[in-house]
């Protein structure tokens, strides 16, 4: 019998995109594929049956994507962390470096309610640094991070064991 598909099959490499040296893991395949995108959904859900979520945090852009349906499968609200100056209300916000130079992540401040247990939802865990400054926003504003989800962990930029030294939960679908 053929073996069944698993979430990595689904995930296509393009290489020397954004530049040159980098190998891009695309999830858009995965994201298009009705099994796929299932499967991701469910398999990032899993580990939390039974426990309480309130709110599912989803990182721009392919956090919302992710997020959504999780939310929507929970039964939570969903709550976007965005990049500067695209969410209308009112905002707290966090820098983090990148490759080269900085980038800044908001929240809406009253998005989230002290005491409130959240997921935090990317695609791609990498150095961790938009993971943690989504982190520090929801903390800031008291929500408790119950765990961080992913679908891919580079686990050799350390972004695991920098959330995991925050303290986070975290899981991963695959390396
Ligand atoms: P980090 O902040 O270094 O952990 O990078 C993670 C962020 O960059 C996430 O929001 C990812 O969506 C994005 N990212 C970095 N590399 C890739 C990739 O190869 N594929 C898809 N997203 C990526």
């Amino acid at each position: 019998a053929p073996q069944q598909k698993t979430v990595k099959d689904y995930i296509r490499t393009i290489v020397d995109f954004p530049h040159e040296g980098i190998m891009f893991r695309d999830v858009t395949t995965l994201f298009a594929d009705p099994r796929g995108f299932r499967m991701a959904v469910d398999q990032m859900l899993h580990p939390y049956a039974g426990q309480r979520i309130d709110k599912v945090v989803g990182l721009e852009a392919r956090g919302f994507i992710l997020g959504g349906a999780i939310a929507h499968q929970l039964g939570t609200g969903f709550v976007p962390i965005r990049k500067k100056g695209k969410l209308p209300g009112k905002t707290i916000s966090e820098a983090y470096t990148l490759e080269y130079g900085e980038a800044i992540v908001e929240l809406h401040d009253d998005a989230i309610e002290p005491g409130e247990t959240i997921l935090l939802v990317d695609d791609l865990l990498a150095t961790g640094g938009t993971a943690e400054a989504g982190i520090k926003l929801v903390e800031r504003l008291g929500g408790k991070i119950l765990s961080c989800a992913f679908v891919i962990d580079l686990p050799e930029l350390g972004g695991r064991q920098k959330l995991e030294a925050m303290g986070m939960d975290v899981s991963v679908l695959c390396e």
